[in-house]
């Protein structure tokens, strides 16, 4: 039989991500497309279904081709019907995506959160590869976390589990997070809460650092004060030390009772690389059980952006192929 391809979509809340994968796990060709946000993005399965078909067209396939659609929405996921519960960025609410991508594309539809299907995605072809039990992290604008346990991801009772960004690391008068809660793990380790502790720090103190002719001149980013820190700035190096302090407890205290393979760390802040890796390992293995720590590896993510659509393929070969099979 011919080789059939998977199909990976990723949404996010300015472009979604697309791509034809192997039953392999190899990419064969990506695009993206911008998201339609209008009328409360109800357009955006059917451009979704548009994009795959005029995708075929030019590549000279038919839908045959295609074992089905692995899509990961920026929102928690009702499991049972593939329908997303809110999507705030997408202006969703009780979304029923698979549902409708399904009679748009005709194809079978299998649905995750997006950070889920990037832990997915990072534990078949990426850092976490033979990984069966794993935390992901992602430290973008926000923070994402997907857990795989035993090769399945945590989705939880109502679609909630692995929700790693808004576990509370600031008990106390901590920062409000877009959740409702504040002193989530989001308010301090995402490249936002980076900023905000350095503007914090800046004006707490009158030290000399490199962030306070930055900062005079224009908009601090999360890059400026890893880069900052690099060169031996002190107020700076203080601020990636509490980032890893908040990071490596959490991290260290769900890893107590998981006892994963390997945590994977991605999203945009993880391009920091060494200069967050070090000091987070120095705070994990203070609060890691010495078993635990011995155990885990913890590692930066290697798939970058396309984590997503590699998740979903996966998620399509896994929960389709197989009901394939089956009838
Ligand atoms: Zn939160």
């Amino acid at each position: 039989m011919e080789e059939r391809w998977l199909v990976g979509v990723d949404i996010g809340g300015t472009t979604i991500k697309m791509a034809f994968i192997s039953l392999q796990g190899d990419i064969i060709y990506s695009w993206e497309i911008d998201t339609d946000i209008i009328n409360k993005g109800k357009h955006i399965p059917a451009s979704i279904a548009r994009s795959i078909d005029q995708k075929l067209e030019e590549l000279n396939q038919t839908k045959n081709q295609l074992v089905g659609i692995g899509i990961g929405a920026p929102g928690p996921v009702n499991s049972e019907d593939g329908s997303v519960e809110v999507a705030v960025n997408l202006g969703w609410e009780r979304f029923l995506l698979q549902t409708i991508l399904e009679r748009e594309t005709s194809l079978p539809v299998v649905v995750d959160n997006d950070a889920n299907i990037a832990a997915i995605g990072e534990m078949w072809k990426g850092a976490g590869k033979s990984a069966k039990n794993l935390i992901c992290v992602t430290l973008g604008t926000g923070v994402g976390g997907g857990i795989i346990v035993n090769g399945e991801v945590v989705n939880g009772v109502n679609g909630a589990g692995g929700e790693i960004g808004h576990i509370t690391s600031v008990p106390k008068d901590g920062s409000p997070c877009n959740c409702g809660k504040s002193g989530c793990l989001e308010t301090v380790a995402s490249a936002t809460g980076v900023v905000r502790l350095a503007i914090e720090e800046l004006a707490f103190t009158n030290e000399t650092s490199i962030l306070r002719d930055y900062y005079d001149g224009q908009p601090l980013s999360a890059k400026r004060v890893f880069d900052a820190a690099n060169e031996g700035d002190e107020l700076a190096n203080r601020v990636i030390g509490e980032v890893a302090y908040h990071l490596g407890l959490a991290l260290a205290n769900l890893a107590n009772g998981l006892n994963p393979e390997k945590i994977v760390i991605g999203g945009g802040v993880s391009k920091a690389g060494d200069t967050l890796l070090k000091p987070l390992k120095e705070e994990f293995i203070q609060f890691a059980f010495p078993r635990v720590a011995h155990g885990v590896k913890i590692v930066i993510a290697t798939l970058g952006n396309n984590a997503g659509v590699i998740g979903g393929a996966w998620l399509a070969k896994e929960k389709l192929i197989n009901k394939l099979v089956l009838q």
